[in-house]
């Protein structure tokens, strides 16, 4: 399929490919059994400015947008969806403050996103806090000159290796969902602390660890938006992420699917190469088709961000992260059964590619919670 990309697009897709097959390569497995957090490679793709693809010329960026960031996430997650995971999480870590914060809070600390001297990370989640985001209890309670943060949040992706954390906490726990806010926290901040790192099924080499507040103060500068955008951030901070994730899902289910391929031309039984049999060459077709199919409906989404032509893309993205990630589960669970029993050994990638790949149908709202927002929007349209 023609995507029409232009030339930045062209050109950090090729560098994002070099990286993924020269330098991720060769270690992936090793990350993988190890769990090491890939400090290595995130230098090469700092070196070569794709920290700074998502994020505006004037705070050191490359000044392209959500495509140009689902172009190289997709090329990463092609060769390893934990490496992916760690670079793209900085976009998430990023995007509320370069959409709601103040000039002098994005001058801070913008430049040291997009040079990748500096990882970000995004925390919402907490152990009773999970698809229902309103239940979070971490507070922020006023004090002379700022606020106090006080809580615990689970499960957040770049954790202790990160820099720069977005953290929502609550500000006025009578207002509900119009009680919570954003801040900005520096990583040596004290009162901050990082609890147990957690041990995963897949993307191993990306780090996955509880975040810890004790009156940890943080300036009132530090406030991103205003008190009680929280939520509202936070909602738009998905909607235009969201394209990430399926992003992610449409690099490992063709890595998965050129594995498999290439294998089936290889592998001899009954005296032919596998890929003669139609029941393997369907399984093939099935596999490359979802895959396009899902590789349209990103990069029309992410069109549609960049675009800016409207605010409200929550029905699309919800639609594109679904529908890649389950492309991304079936695709590699078919690799997995072409290979036959060999896919099955941690000797060839497939089995690590299925175990990555179910994380693309979890976070960032898992698929059965957007497909409740999907059914109400559907509900909501009075025309298509
Ligand atoms: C590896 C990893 C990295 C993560 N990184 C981050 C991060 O960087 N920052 C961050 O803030 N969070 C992060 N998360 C958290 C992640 O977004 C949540 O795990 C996810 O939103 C689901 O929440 P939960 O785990 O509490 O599941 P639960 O909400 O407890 O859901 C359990 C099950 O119930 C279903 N369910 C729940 N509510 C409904 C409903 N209303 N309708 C239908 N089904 C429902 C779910 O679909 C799921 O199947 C990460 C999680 C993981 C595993």
């Amino acid at each position: 399929m023609e995507y029409f990309l232009n030339d930045l697009q062209k050109a950090v897709k090729q560098m994002a490919r070099t990286i993924a097959e020269e330098k991720i390569l060769p270690v992936r497995a090793e990350l993988d059994e190890t769990e090491e957090f890939p400090w290595a490679i995130m230098k090469y793709l700092a070196d070569t400015d794709l920290f700074g693809v998502w994020l505006p010329e004037e705070y050191g960026g490359l000044s392209g947008g959500c495509l140009e960031l689902c172009l190289v996430v997709e090329e990463l997650s092609r060769v390893c969806l934990g490496v992916a995971t760690s670079y793209a999480v900085s976009s998430l870590g990023s995007f509320t403050l370069l959409e709601y914060g103040s000039e002098e809070l994005k001058r801070k600390y913008l430049p040291d996103i997009a040079s990748g001297r500096k990882l970000a990370a995004f925390a919402v989640t907490e152990a009773e806090a999970g698809s229902d985001i309103g239940a979070i209890k971490t507070t922020a309670t006023r004090t002379n000159g700022g606020y106090l943060l006080n809580g615990t949040k689970q499960f957040i992706t770049n954790g202790g290796e990160a820099e720069i954390y977005t953290i929502i906490a609550l500000t006025d726990k009578a207002k509900g969902p119009r009680g919570a806010s954003a801040f900005l926290v520096e990583k040596d901040t004290p009162g901050f602390s990082f609890g147990r790192k957690e041990k995963k099924m897949g993307i191993r080499a990306s780090t996955t660890r509880e975040l810890v507040f004790e009156d940890c103060f943080v300036p009132e500068g530090n406030i991103i938006g205003r008190e009680g955008m929280g939520f509202i951030t936070t909602i738009r901070l998905f909607d235009i992420s969201r394209p990430g994730i399926g992003a992610e899902a449409v690099g490992v289910a063709q890595g998965a699917l050129e594995a498999a391929l290439d294998y089936a031309k290889k592998r001899i039984q009954f005296g032919h190469p596998i890929i003669s049999f139609q029941a393997v060459q369907h399984m093939l077709a099935n596999m490359a088709t979802d895959i396009e199919a899902a590789r349209a409906l990103v990069y029309a989404t992410a069109r549609t961000v960049d675009s800016g032509v409207r605010r409200n893309i929550g029905l699309e993205s919800a639609m594109c992260k679904v529908f890649a990630s389950d492309v991304a589960m079936r695709v590699t669970t078919d690799a997995v059964q072409i290979f036959g029993g060999v896919g099955y050994m941690r000797d060839y990638p497939v089995e690590k590619m299925m175990r990555d790949a179910k994380i693309t149908q979890i976070y960032e709202g898992t698929n059965q919670v957007l497909r409740n927002v999907i059914a109400s929007e559907l509900r909501k349209k009075k025309a298509f």
